[in-house]
């Protein structure tokens, strides 16, 4: 329950809890209604609150505000409506506990078992019990809000005069909310106070009605996700998690499916959801979830081992962790590239190993990579042109070499190249930086060159161009012998002066290199 806020519930609550004024069922506002279980069930406030109400207009419609739910502000364990609903969230425990001790002794040791995961009332947010989750309940607004206006029951009465007994009633009115919480969807856990002569006070009846349907509908949109997305099983429980946290708060409308699965990573697309006050969420989005299996990312060592920015954290962290740098690598590099005004994915939001950014493609279609992609032969040189400035804004601008880059990392949208997949990429003056772009501009090269564009520059001329250096051997032996030099002059120089001098000053000196 810690994860509702309750343990930062204030110790003293001021004169009324917040969410009086903002219940859905309202009350009239010239009413002052008092939340205390005994001021309640008090028969003469009872009488008085009856005589105002009847003398009000009923209104057929109250419009639904926001929802009386626990949220960090509202907090206060005095009022009825906060048990309730520590209640409700105690029997969903209990019943899900219940559940799972059936489904154990139906499994037994069965190979073949079924089960009751879609029958769990568990409240998502939670049911996570990681230390370091982010809490999304934080950042985000209340997304159990009532979307629908809650209309007002009918006037109706009985007796007469001082007798008169009307629906506002206070004992026959608590009975007859227990035995309306029958009413309730089937699996709703009401407890079993049914079969007593339990009264209920209306908030507390109204509060746990809302609270029913809320959850109906919740459950409803967890399970039917769950159903219909075959291609959320391509991830782990957690990242399953993180996601649904992503759709349930708001952010994102749907996950609609999968549109990679690749040795490191998995990448979905989704609709953008509510924009907050800081940030906007485009209309379409592309989910990058980096691996978690952790024997595909051996071979990635390389880059990130020697990546002086990551370098200190480097030994000290545990494989998970290193995944998160990944993900963490390619919102950096993006972002910077983005200053540049290359075109590329935009960052939406980063949570541990999954990163959202901004779709490159429409209506759920991703952009073809270069490689899929016929281009007429003007598109094709037009292409060219703008991938040679691209990679000289990369290495000048945002003082990165791609290091994976090649017709598979380029999308054709929108009339032009778009780089993605830049988690692996490094700075220049990365021990292997050179040889990276070397390989980058190897890429790149025979790819125009084959695709007949005639104006491509070999790969040692692209080379030059980019870096800016001027490597003359005249063969790929020598020019590949003479960049590993320049590698090596930089590590005796970062070795030697500290590896801050290696890097490139932002008024654009030449590179270390040069010298
Ligand atoms: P990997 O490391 O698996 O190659 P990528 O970042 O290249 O990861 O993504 C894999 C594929 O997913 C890409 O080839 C592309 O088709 C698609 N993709 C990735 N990001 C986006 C995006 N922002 N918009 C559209 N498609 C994307
Ligand atoms: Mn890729």
């Amino acid at each position: 329950m810690d994860s509702v806020g309750v343990a930062a519930a204030a110790p003293d609550a001021g004169p009324g809890p917040a969410w009086q004024t903002k219940c859905p069922w309202g009350a009239p506002s010239t009413t002052s209604i008092s939340c205390s279980l005994a001021d309640v069930m008090s028969e003469q406030l009872a009488k008085e609150l009856q005589l105002e109400e009847e003398n009000a207009a009923f209104p057929e419609v109250v419009a639904a505000a926001e929802g009386p739910f626990i949220t960090g502000e509202n907090i206060d364990t005095s009022s009825d409506l906060m048990l309730a609903q520590m209640l409700q969230m105690e029997f969903d425990r209990e019943y899900d506990a219940q559940l799972r001790r059936e489904e154990k002794k139906i499994n037994g040791d069965s190979k073949v078992s079924i089960s009751f995961e879609n029958y769990r009332k568990v409240h998502p947010y939670d049911s996570d019990s990681s230390e370091d989750e982010v809490d999304w309940q934080d950042t985000r607004h209340d997304p159990y809000r009532a979307d629908k206006p809650t209309t007002t029951p009918r006037r109706g009465f009985i007796g007469k005069g001082k007798d008169i007994t009307t629906k506002h009633d206070e004992v026959v009115c608590g009975r007859k909310n227990t035995a309306r919480m029958e009413n309730f969807a089937p699996e709703f856990q009401v407890g079993d106070g049914i079969g007593m002569d339990l009264k209920l006070s209306n908030q507390v009846f109204n509060a746990l009605k809302q609270h029913a349907y809320s959850e109906e509908r919740r459950s409803a949109r967890l399970h039917e996700k769950k159903e219909h997305s075959t291609a959320e099983k391509a991830v782990d429980p957690k990242t399953r998690l993180l996601l649904y946290k992503m759709v349930n708060s708001g952010m994102l409308e749907t996950i609609t499916g999968c549109i990679s699965t690749g040795k490191e990573s998995v990448v979905f697309h989704a609709y953008g959801g509510n924009a907050t006050e800081d940030k906007v969420i485009p209309p379409e989005c592309a989910i990058k979830v980096f691996k978690t299996t952790l024997n595909e990312f051996k071979n990635r060592d390389k880059y990130i081992k020697d990546d002086y920015r990551f370098k200190d954290r480097f030994s000290k962290l545990n494989p998970r962790k290193i995944i998160r740098m990944w993900a963490e690598k390619e919102m950096h590099n993006l972002t910077r590239m983005q200053n540049a005004g290359i075109p590329c994915p935009q960052v939406v939001i980063l949570k541990k190993h999954v990163l959202v950014m901004s779709f490159i493609g429409q209506d759920q279609v991703p952009a073809p990579k270069l490689k899929d992609v016929t281009l007429s032969s003007e598109d094709m040189k037009k292409a060219y042109y703008q991938i040679l400035n691209m990679m000289q804004q990369l290495y000048r601008e945002c003082n990165l070499v791609h290091a994976d880059l090649s017709e598979y990392n380029m999308l054709w949208h929108d009339g032009k190249v778009w780089l993605i997949d830049v988690s692996q990429s490094v700075e220049p003056t990365h021990p292997h930086g050179l040889e990276f772009l070397f390989r980058d501009c190897r890429n790149v090269s025979q790819f125009f060159q084959k695709g007949g564009v005639a104006e491509a520059l070999n790969e040692r001329e692209l080379f030059n161009a980019v870096s800016g250096l001027n490597i003359t051997a005249d063969n790929e032996v020598d020019f590949q012998a003479e960049i590993e030099a320049l590698e090596k002059m930089n590590e005796d120089h970062v070795q030697n002066h500290g590896k801050k001098l290696s890097t490139f000053s932002s008024d654009g000196d030449p590179p270390i290199y040069d010298e």
